[in-house]
């Protein structure tokens, strides 16, 4: 008997970059899908990105068009409201990375998924131990955290919070690892594994280059080519986003209460004029028709 067994629905909450990759994994998987925003309409919309994506799969030869209709057709797109979630059998959330928000989510879902399954979260930095405390079954929440994009990094990190129980735990890595995943465990310590080193890097070239040490361009290129990483800091801020990244920096600045997590002056500036990166159309670069 598998822990997987009885798993066929995922819930995944939040239609933006990590929520549709993750839905398009588990449906690229054989899963059913409830993709859920706080809006039906930004779900739909979320879901007709999916396709897109899929289309180029497919125009690459990577998919064939079956395929791409099966996966498709998996995908449901749904909020938090109508009920769609009680058939959910393992709930993924990846709504803003922001600890309220999170806790309403949470609350929420307490009430309209079944007692028995799994509630994972796929924040980057926020306290799960805090996440699970906004329910009555906090020994059903973790996190899961997924790399970007899910469809292609091969990495999960699973944290437990103080009251994650064992088999929410199994059953999390059982999952991860039916979806390709290598898994790797972290405590609760904000950032966890992955952004407790890449954020000081990433905040530390925004001071740099703030400093007039050099262009983005040149800054990547030597990352790029100096370090051997696949993408310099700024093309990386530009693809997770620079509201997410100025939010996991106050995360780490306010819990681990060290100034050497302060977010660059700079990068709060970039999210105050809505320079988000790519989902806004212009990071440190332009995409899109704005380029
Ligand atoms: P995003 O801004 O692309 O998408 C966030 C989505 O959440 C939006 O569609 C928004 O409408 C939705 N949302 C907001 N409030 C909601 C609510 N109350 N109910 C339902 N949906 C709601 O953000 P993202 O980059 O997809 O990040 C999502 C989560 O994944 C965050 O916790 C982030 O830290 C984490 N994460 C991000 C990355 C990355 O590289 N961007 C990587 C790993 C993990």
């Amino acid at each position: 008997m598998s822990l997987l067994d009885g798993i066929s629905r995922v819930g995944v909450i939040g239609a933006g970059q990590m929520g549709r990759g993750i839905a398009q994994l588990a449906a690229s998987h054989g899963f059913a899908v409830t993709l859920a925003d706080s809006g039906r309409d930004i779900a739909s919309r979320g879901k007709t990105t999916i396709a897109q994506q899929l289309d180029r799969l497919v125009d690459k030869g990577k998919l064939s068009t079956p395929e791409r209709a099966a996966i498709i057709g998996r995908i449901e797109p749904s909020d938090l409201y109508g009920g769609d979630l009680e058939a959910a059998d393992f709930v993924v959330e990846a709504a803003t990375e922001n600890v309220t928000t999170k806790r309403e989510i949470f609350e929420t879902l307490d009430r309209v998924c079944r007692s028995g399954i799994v509630l994972a979260t796929n924040t980057s930095s926020i306290s799960i131990t805090a996440i699970g405390a906004a329910v009555t079954r906090p020994e059903r929440v973790i996190g899961m955290h997924f790399m970007n994009p899910p469809p292609l990094m091969k990495l999960v990190e699973i944290i437990r919070g103080l009251a994650t129980g064992d088999a929410t735990y199994e059953t999390t890595r059982a999952l991860a690892e039916r979806l390709g995943k290598q898994t790797v465990v972290s405590r609760d310590i904000p950032g966890f594994i992955v952004n407790r080193v890449l954020m000081p890097m990433l905040n530390e070239a925004c001071f740099a280059f703030y400093e007039g040490i050099g262009s983005v361009e040149d800054m990547d290129t030597a990352i790029n080519l100096g370090l051997n990483h696949p993408m310099g800091p700024f093309a990386l801020m530009d693809l997770i986003g620079l509201d997410t990244t100025l939010s996991i920096l106050e995360v780490m600045h306010r819990d681990l209460g060290d100034s050497k997590y302060r977010p660059c002056p700079l990068l709060r500036q970039y999210v105050a004029a809505g320079w988000l990166g790519r989902k806004s159309g212009r990071g440190f670069y332009r995409y899109g028709e704005t380029a």
